[in-house]
């Protein structure tokens, strides 16, 4: 039997996914297949932070500085002033290419808990309800020139599982980054959260080809130029994602943009919503296909809920 996860540290343990004790407990072959597959995630991650560690210490720390200083990470800042290494979503300075950019990047090549994923071969368990509690605005809008980002003030939070994370920002991918079992989307938005301790918690929405978006129309309408901000008016209270028991996908995963940070709780909302083909085209021509491909999974579980 599955137990509430929601609690557990990035990976899920074997005792969270069979219990052995239990009359209807999974079978041994299932559970010793999970165990075989949670193992060697723990191994992997080992040697990657050996490796990772290795090539370049300096990297993690200036990474470890930027998440404590800045908070607002899953897309890098073009704005003036700001010296990170260019870097796009094709030709020399694409997704392939992110990890020889810099020694900052590494993790983008090296990485094997890196985002986005395609969702399959999932696992079900019972895990924590998603409590969103927006209560404040979007008060400014950036064009970073790899997304059109939506910054919060402070007052919303997310609580999962006895752990409070604040909204820091939303921003918008053109197509999607995740898929579900193969399928893209034309749209995903990234609600990131952080908590005290500078844990990033990102909830993903997808959007199929539909119905016009009322906030999503309100981002393309308030869109500035490439490097540069703009006010907004975003009432987050307003948003239509506050259903009781959303059902979402949950692994560990990583920043989808350079420098590819793991550690990320991902929680993919199974509710897909829409926005019309004029406003994903919008999208495109304000910042152009700011999707990363599908990561390897390698030994992550999925678990939907
Ligand atoms: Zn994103």
């Amino acid at each position: 039997m599955t137990r509430d996860i929601a609690h557990a540290s990035e990976a899920p343990t074997i005792s969270d996914i069979c219990d052995f004790k239990s009359p209807i407990s999974r079978s041994r072959w299932t559970c010793g297949w999970i165990g075989w597959r949670i193992i060697s995630t723990s191994m992997a991650a080992t040697i990657e932070t050996k490796v990772t560690v290795f090539l370049s210490q300096r990297a993690k720390t200036r990474t470890a500085l930027s998440l404590m200083i800045f908070g607002t990470v899953l897309s890098d800042m073009v704005m003036a002033g700001d010296d990170a290494p260019h870097w796009t979503y094709k030709g020399d300075t694409g997704p392939e290419h992110w990890a020889e950019l810099s020694p900052d990047y590494v993790t983008c090549g090296i990485g094997v808990h890196q985002s986005p994923v395609d969702i399959v071969n999932t696992i079900a368990a019972k895990l924590d309800p998603l409590v969103f509690d927006y209560q404040s605005r979007g008060t400014e809008i950036v064009n970073n020139g790899h997304t059109l980002q939506v910054n919060a003030e402070p007052g919303s939070e997310l609580r999962v599982g006895g752990e409070i994370f604040e909204l820091l920002q939303i921003h918008v991918h053109s197509p999607s980054e995740h898929r579900i079992n193969g399928e893209a989307f034309p749209l995903e938005a990234h609600f990131v959260h952080q908590d005290a301790q500078g844990s990033l918690a990102v909830v993903a929405v997808l959007f199929r080809s539909g119905a016009w978006n009322e906030y999503l129309a309100k981002i393309g309408n308030e869109a500035p130029e490439v490097g540069r901000s703009a006010t907004i008016d975003l009432d987050f209270r307003t948003l239509p994602i506050y259903h009781d028991h959303l059902s979402y996908y949950r692994y560990s995963g990583s920043l989808t943009t350079p420098p590819c940070t793991e550690g990320v709780r991902w929680f993919v909302l199974k509710a897909v919503t829409t926005a019309s083909p004029a406003q994903a085209a919008t999208f495109v021509s304000f910042i152009g296909e700011d999707a990363r491909g599908p990561q390897p999974i390698n030994a992550r579980v999925i678990i939907e809920h």
